[in-house]
């Protein structure tokens, strides 16, 4: 399965300090347990929080230029960015500091010159509990018959792919897929074959999707939705050809449909290029329109803008 069941790789931490020297010292205290990342000022560490997505960030609260404080305010106001945990690094102690830093959202503090001991655990401790945030949501994210992505991860993803798109200006294509007379399948096989039918569909089509950012989802009931950041109108039909015959290769015997006598999917093909102020809605919506021509059209059938 490519969206929850990822084989968990070395947690990400990214080291912000505009001394090269503190970078070395916590390089050398992570490096075997962690895939360690470096910046030495503010706007590096945002750049590289952007592109790596870090689990964690120790952040130098006194740099020149953009201070801790404010990479942090930034990275938590961007939604994309927002669960990276963050943990200050100060020279001084000085409460004030402290409370405004846990304000902004960071998780813990520690001081400077760091204590090899006291760095290691408090890093670990922090690591751990975001690999269970992590975790949690995951469970949280998955559809329970099916095991793939549920409802509520296809609209988080939306919701963030249309931010990531309109940011890099690239297209972003969905589409709705709805078995056909799947209550029919239901009355003449049994409600069991029904969820066996519905587990094969969305495993065919979590494997039929290759590119790690595309999501395949159980929207509801008989009907699943596929989310395809940076791919056109062009490529979103060639992979929902690609899912429908996938589908149809199942040749799972559906002998009450009216269309075939296995069964097939109908589905609606959206591409829309978001912008920051549109709705991501829409793309459902759209979507769910063509889903509506194909139904219309005698199913078993694509529909596209
Ligand atoms: P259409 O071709 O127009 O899509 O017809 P349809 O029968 O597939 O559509 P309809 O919306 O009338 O019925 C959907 C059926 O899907 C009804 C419901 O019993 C079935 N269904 C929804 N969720 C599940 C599920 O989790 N398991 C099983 N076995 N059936 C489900
Ligand atoms: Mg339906
Ligand atoms: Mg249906």
């Amino acid at each position: 399965m490519n969206t929850t069941d990822k084989p968990r790789s070395l947690p990400k931490l990214l080291i912000v300090d505009d001394q090269p020297i503190n970078i070395r010292v916590a390089h050398e205290l992570f490096r075997h347990d962690c895939e360690v990342y470096m910046a030495t000022n503010g706007e590096q560490a945002l750049a590289k929080a952007r592109a790596l997505l870090p689990d964690l960030i120790l952040l130098d609260v006194v740099m020149p230029g953009m201070s801790g404080h404010e990479v942090c305010q930034r990275i938590k106001a961007d939604p994309l960015l927002a669960d990276i945990a963050i943990i200050f690094v100060t020279a001084h102690y000085d409460e004030a500091d402290e409370v405004r830093g846990f304000e902004l959202g960071a998780v813990d503090f520690i001081h400077k010159p760091i204590n090899p001991t006291i760095t290691r655990v408090r890093v670990h401790n922090q690591l751990l509990l975001k690999q269970q945030r992590d975790q949690l949501r995951s469970i949280a994210l998955m559809d329970g018959l099916t095991g793939i992505a549920n409802r509520r991860k296809f609209e988080t993803a939306l919701n963030r792919n249309w931010l990531q798109c309109a940011r890099d200006r690239k297209p972003l294509s969905m589409f709705m897929i709805d078995v056909d007379y799947f209550k029919k399948y239901n009355d003449h096989y049994g409600h069991q074959e029904g969820d066996n039918c519905l587990k094969q569909i969305a495993q065919t089509i979590d494997t039929t999707l290759v590119r790690p950012s595309d999501l395949g989802a159980r929207f509801g009931g008989e009907e699943f939705a596929c989310l395809l950041p940076g791919t056109d109108r062009q490529g979103a039909l060639y992979v929902a050809a690609k899912i429908e015959q996938a589908i149809r290769a199942l040749a799972i015997p559906h002998q009450a449909s009216d269309v075939a006598n296995q069964v097939t999917v109908s589905i609606g093909c959206s591409t829309l290029s978001p912008t920051p102020q549109s709705d991501a809605q829409q793309l459902i919506a759209q979507a769910d329109e063509h889903l509506y021509n194909a139904k219309n059209n005698g199913r078993n059938q694509i529909s596209a803008d």
